[in-house]
């Protein structure tokens, strides 16, 4: 009995007070892993009008050729402080089929059990997978992910475009390291049945769809495609996994479509963020509120705070500021300056920049 009693001493000791416990003289209690796991904890204020929700569209579980559960899935998305996930299971490619029986919805349903206790939007999504051309394609805002079983995946499209379903072409730049746009691409995009394009997939980005998303009015779309354990994919001093950054009218599923199919996504990879130009000024102004506070003659003192935990850096003449999270800076400017916001993206080769006078 006196070991038992030094154990739990050692235990309640080792660990700190907090979140070790007696349970009565049989059990001590020591931290779960969810109490130790450190959130990523990303703050992004709404912008003018609307929400901003950080979101995954490009997930898969065991279900597919994923390694973990569904619902771990949605616990992992919580942990990252995402608003909401898509389930996308590759239709076609299900390598535990033969110990895993369920139709294509299944993954979907577990994960949506335990939407309400993570606080995070489950969405319905599919992957159509085939070899380039078309390559792959994510449905998603799916009712009913089996529609998509069909051996033509034209029909796969137009199944899930009767569901309402918004389109993303998936890697552009995979499996073979070219970002080729077919004419398989083209002409689905001229019918208006792809809406949105992942420029940045996992640990890449394709800077050549850019142009095309530009051009062609789609969605900018980023994404993990994560299959195994987060944690163990993406390293947690800053190096997070890619997401797409919403601007819904309301924190819903219709809220997050709406937005989807107004364009209204920037992407965030790293320190990079990339979208439409009004999309990034809209973001820019949100997180880091200016000054002008005081002006003599052509030259003025600026403030500036950032409302966010992203980090700006800002190029002024030939000097570079940053503004890491939640961090204030004040500096001299010429009221005809401009400020490039150099980590902002609105074609592979221009970033954001803004007139002093805008900002008056
Ligand atoms: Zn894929
Ligand atoms: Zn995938």
């Amino acid at each position: 009995m006196k070991n038992v009693y030094l154990i739990a001493a050692f235990l309640l000791g080792y660990t700190t007070s907090a979140f070790a416990q007696y349970k009565g003289l049989d059990v001590v209690k020591v931290a779960d892993s969810q109490q130790l796991y450190e959130n990523e904890n990303i703050h992004i204020p709404n912008i003018d009008g609307y929400k901003t929700l950080k979101c995954d569209f490009h997930t898969h579980s065991i279900f597919s050729d994923g390694t973990i559960m569904p619902e771990e899935r949605v616990w992992e998305g919580n942990r990252r402080g995402l608003d909401a996930i898509a389930i996308t299971e590759h239709i076609e490619y299900r390598p535990h089929s033969s110990f895993i029986k369920a139709d294509h919805n299944e993954s979907y349903k577990i994960a949506k059990g335990v939407e309400k206790n993570a606080n995070i939007i489950v969405i319905l999504g599919a992957e159509i997978t085939r070899d380039k051309p078309l390559g792959h394609l994510n449905a998603l805002f799916l009712k009913d992910a089996n529609a998509l079983n069909v051996e033509d995946p034209l029909i796969a499209i137009d199944n899930a475009l009767e569901q309402g379903a918004f389109i993303m072409w998936n890697h552009p730049g995979w499996p073979n390291d070219t970002s080729t746009i077919y004419k398989v691409h083209q002409e689905l995009i001229k019918q208006k049945k792809i809406h949105g394009v992942e420029l940045v997939n996992g640990f890449e980005f394709y800077p050549i769809a850019f142009k095309f998303c530009k051009d062609h009015n789609l969605t900018y779309m980023g994404n993990t495609d994560i299959h195994g354990v987060y944690n163990q994919t993406y390293r947690t001093d800053k190096q997070y996994g890619p997401m797409t950054i919403v601007f819904a009218r309301e924190r819903s599923v219709e809220g997050i479509k709406e937005a989807l199919f107004a364009q209204r996504s920037v992407v965030k990879f790293g320190d990079m963020l990339i979208g439409s130009e009004s999309n990034l000024r809209a973001l820019v102004k949100a997180c880091l509120p200016y000054k002008i506070k005081s002006i003599k003659g052509n030259e003025a003192i600026m403030e500036i705070n950032n409302k966010s935990t992203l980090s700006f850096y800002l190029q002024l003449d030939s000097k570079i500021i940053s503004i890491l999270e939640y961090g204030y800076i004040e500096f001299k400017v010429r009221l005809d300056d401009k400020i490039k916001f150099t980590n902002t993206f609105i074609t592979d080769n221009s970033q954001l920049e803004i007139n002093i006078t805008e900002l008056k």
